[in-house]
């Protein structure tokens, strides 16, 4: 039988990689796995539980108690917890905040990244393969995926464009206040201790801050196109 073909597209935050994953799977015709989603979604369940975030037990038997469903829509894909449609509350600025506790946890990461290599595998056989997007999936969710591609962009332009986001929310704040969080973020990210944001040797290293997402997606795509694995 021939194996899934997995594409990864890990990055730091505000990069594009969830639109671009998303164009990117729509023209393959592939499965689109947003990781973050995920992590996002433990959080919500975690703060409406009032869980204590440090506490690794806690999280853990919140995590494999959700129920987590992604589901293909526009203009926005959809996120379910437990057969509640929580799309937009997993994107509220207190969620991001918390979920870096949530992403940090160790059996945590250990129950997402096997529902996230079920997924792939499996789920995905409807399809011609996935598109996985996060943080870890070259490195620790599809160490073998026949395309690694890490989304870069500079920290101007992801907060740019997260500004731009929390102005449309509605959410009042400045350019350099935005920078601090996304160099914030990036930290976390990069230092956490498993599962952290790292480049492969086989990664393709690409910054698109200048592309819009349909030019990013088409290079993406024309790279697996000229490139069959
Ligand atoms: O990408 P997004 O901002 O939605 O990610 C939400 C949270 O999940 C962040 O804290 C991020 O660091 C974490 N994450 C992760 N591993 C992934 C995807 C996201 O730790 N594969």
């Amino acid at each position: 039988m021939k194996k899934t073909t997995i594409v990864a597209i890990d990055g730091p935050a505000g990069a594009g990689k969830s639109t671009v994953a998303k164009t990117l799977a729509r023209k393959l015709g592939f499965l689109h796995i947003d990781t973050g989603a995920m992590y996002r979604a433990v959080t919500l369940a975690a703060l409406r539980q009032k869980a204590d975030l440090k506490n690794d037990g806690e999280l853990e038997k919140i995590a494999r108690g959700s129920k987590i469903e992604l589901k293909p829509g526009e203009p926005e894909n959809k996120v379910y917890l437990n057969g509640e449609d929580v799309s937009r509350d997993i994107r509220t600025p207190e969620v991001t905040q918390a979920s870096a506790h949530i992403a940090s946890s160790v059996p945590v990461r250990k129950i997402l990244v096997s529902r996230q290599q079920q997924m792939g595998r499996v789920d995905s056989s409807p399809y011609g393969g996935a598109v996985l997007e996060g943080r870890d999936i070259g490195t620790d969710v599809f160490p073998d995926a026949q395309y690694k591609f890490y989304l870069d962009a500079s920290v101007e332009t992801r907060a740019q464009r997260r500004l731009r986001d929390l102005e449309k929310a509605g959410v009042a704040t400045t350019l350099e206040k935005v920078m601090e969080d996304v160099k914030a973020r990036d930290e976390r990210d990069i230092h956490r201790a498993v599962g952290g944001l790292r480049k492969t040797p086989e990664s393709i290293v690409l910054d698109h801050s200048h592309l819009s997402v349909e030019e990013s997606a088409g290079e993406l795509y024309q790279f697996i196109q000229q490139h069959p694995r």
